[in-house]
């Protein structure tokens, strides 16, 4: 079975030419941060992603993470995966340089992060979570917390995990109940149980950092009241080795659809003396806190969808190529049997799994690129302006893609035919590891409703709409066509526009169309991308500059999104302005 590829070409393309690496590596503190640096460590990363990490995909789906006692032993081979991760340097490429980290900028670890998650989704969740908890203690933990913590994290000798969900506590944590209780020495001791904690427990390192959202007690009801701790499971002794068990540990894992190298662990806190905790930041502002850890958390999810689109699309094309069924239609000189490629439809399957692919990509890597600059660029008033930009993007790259992702993975089958629902080709892996990314880090309606409330709604449409003009002056001046794009953007405005009057008199009608508006922004903003790309591959095809294959390749894809994908925002303005048989439609009659 063939191994995932990383498509460096379209990565670099990507950063290169669409998305502004060079906006990116002008900032103060990454002028080094070269295009030939860039493509050295996309190279480096493609190897480890195929010869490392791919090959141990379908093992580790059979195997899975098993349980004994409270000990949770990962498939074979993922120790020495992730110790070969971890010395290569890979955990640290985004981590501050003053906890040791190397300090790259988000956008150069995206599309690493891209090829990790194509080649083995499972194991790629593990080093997500870590850099997750470290960039909440770098940004909110005391100087102590972060010497005690941050530069074990940093190494990836220690992992991170994110603990929020309870049984009765999911897309809604104002009904998180975990307790904490002060101590005289300034530590908390927590009781409770959470639930889904993805590697809770694993034997990959020595030690594992928990950050768990809880309440202390009398804090106010709601999520006003919840704080945010960390929570080891060996507790550091001075000189920073891990000393005492905490009162911490894994009851059982699930049996699941999909990733199934991944431990998703019920944890217990505190079933004897209860489980010691520090406070990061103050009390109450656990939420807030979290959300650095969720933010970051549901870009590399939405990323998620991208890779497994990519490695999906990869397994149907070889496929094709080698599958012979029947004569193609209209093929003059075709042979009586040939490669299922050839088949009008199959090109339309593959084309709609690249194209989407290659534009999920282009908004997640740009997403990352206007993430460096919100927090890197000099002037305040930009940082501000950028921020909001990506506070919108990210519910659409989150939502969009993952729910993408499993339409691409499912086509991926689709190509297959009955072998495709047979697990040995591996394609069925694909759609059931997909099917978590539409669930975890908030659901689609969960960034749906995000983006149609907070970055749209409650801001009259400020951002939304500046974004919208910004492309259609892209539109305006471009020389290769764009009418398509030019009648997506219309509505987007239109609909946005929609979403503007009717949420403050009818907030239930918007949420009714909500996951509608944000499928629409993602198909949108992805076909301002594959425009982008269209117009700079024309531009070099037409000086002679590049791989001419390669460039031929974005441009049939740009033109088949813009023929058959963004046409799809004109069906979904009008199924979101559908909201009064929603909300007409009586309980009962469900
Ligand atoms: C494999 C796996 C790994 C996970 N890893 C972690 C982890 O590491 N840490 C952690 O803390 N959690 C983790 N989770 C939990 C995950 O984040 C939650 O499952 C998710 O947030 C949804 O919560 P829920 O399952 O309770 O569903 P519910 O909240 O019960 O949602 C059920 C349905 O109702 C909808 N819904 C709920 N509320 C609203 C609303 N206000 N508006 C519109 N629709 C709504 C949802 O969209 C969904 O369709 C994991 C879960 C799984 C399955």
């Amino acid at each position: 079975m063939a191994e995932y590829v990383a498509p460096l070409k379209d990565m670099q393309f990507v950063l290169k030419h669409v998305v502004g690496l060079d906006q990116v590596n002008t900032l103060p503190g990454w002028e080094e941060v070269t295009e030939d640096l860039v493509d050295a460590i996309l190279e480096e990363a493609g190897k480890l992603a195929s010869g490392v990490l791919s090959p141990l995909n379908a093992s580790g789906d059979r195997e899975g993470a098993r349980l004994q006692g409270d000990k949770v032993t990962m498939p074979a081979g993922f120790r020495a995966a992730y110790e070969q991760y971890v010395q290569a340097g890979w955990g640290n490429i985004m981590a501050p340089t003053e906890f040791g980290g190397q300090g790259l900028p988000h956008l150069v670890a995206t599309p690493c992060e891209e090829m990790w998650g194509a080649a083995n989704l499972a194991f790629k969740l593990c080093p997500m979570l870590t850099q997750g908890a470290i960039e909440a203690l770098a940004r909110v933990g005391s100087e102590d917390l972060q010497k005690r913590f941050l530069p074990r994290m940093v190494t990836g000798e220690w992992t991170g995990t994110m603990n929020l969900t309870e049984p009765q506590a999911g897309s809604d944590l104002s009904l998180v109940r975990t307790k904490a209780t002060p101590q005289a020495d300034g530590t908390y001791r927590l009781k409770g149980q959470k639930i889904f904690i993805t590697y809770g427990e694993h034997d990959l390192t020595e030690n594992i950092v928990h950050l768990v959202l809880a309440r202390i007690e009398g804090a106010p009801e709601g999520v006003k009241g919840i704080s945010l701790f960390v929570v080891p499971k060996f507790i550091p002794k001075a000189d920073g080795t891990p000393g005492e068990r905490n009162d911490v540990k894994c009851v059982s894992i699930e049996h699941k659809l999909g990733i199934h190298a991944s431990p998703t662990a019920v944890m217990a806190y505190g079933e004897k003396q209860g489980a010691i905790g520090y406070i990061v930041g103050e009390p109450n502002r656990g939420l807030e806190y979290m959300f650095i850890m969720m933010n970051a958390a549901r870009l590399s999810v939405g990323l998620e969808g991208v890779a497994i689109s990519e490695r999906a699309y990869q397994r149907a094309l070889d496929w094709s190529r080698e599958r012979l069924q029947g004569r193609p239609v209209g093929v003059q000189g075709a042979a009586k049997t040939a490669p299922i490629v050839q088949h009008p439809d199959v090109k339309r399957m593959l084309l709609t799994m690249k194209s989407l692919t290659e534009a999920m990509r282009a908004l997640a890597y740009w997403t990352s690129a206007v993430l460096d600059r919100a927090r890197h660029h000099p002037d305040e008033a930009e940082r501000q302006r950028l921020q909001a930009v990506v506070d919108l993007l990210i519910p659409v790259v989150k939502g969009w893609s993952t729910e993408t992702g499993i339409e691409v993975a499912s086509l991926g089958i689709q190509v297959h035919g009955g072998m495709g629902f047979i697990e040995e080709t591996g394609a069925a892996q694909h759609l059931r590891d997909a099917r978590i990314t539409t669930i975890y880090e908030g659901t689609t309606g969960i960034q749906a409703n995000d983006l149609v409330g907070r970055k749209v709604g409650r801001e009259q449409g400020r951002t939304a709409f500046a974004l919208i003009e910004q492309m259609q002056g892209v539109v305006k001046d471009s020389d290769v066509p764009a009418e398509s794009l030019a009648a997506a953007l219309a509505s987007l405005r239109d609909a946005t526009q929609w979403i503007v009057d009717t949420y403050p008199a009818n907030p239930a009608a918007v949420a009714a169309g909500s996951v509608y508006y944000l499928k629409l922004a993602g198909i949108t903003f992805g076909g301002w991308m594959m425009l982008r790309s269209a117009q700079v591959a024309t531009k070099q095809l037409a000086a002679g500059e590049g791989d001419a294959s390669f460039l031929r390749g974005k441009l049939a894809t740009a033109r088949f999104y813009a023929e058959h994908i963004l046409p799809q925002a004109m069906s979904l303005t009008a199924a979101m302005r559908g909201a009064d048989s929603v909300l007409a439609a009586e309980e009962a009659l469900l």
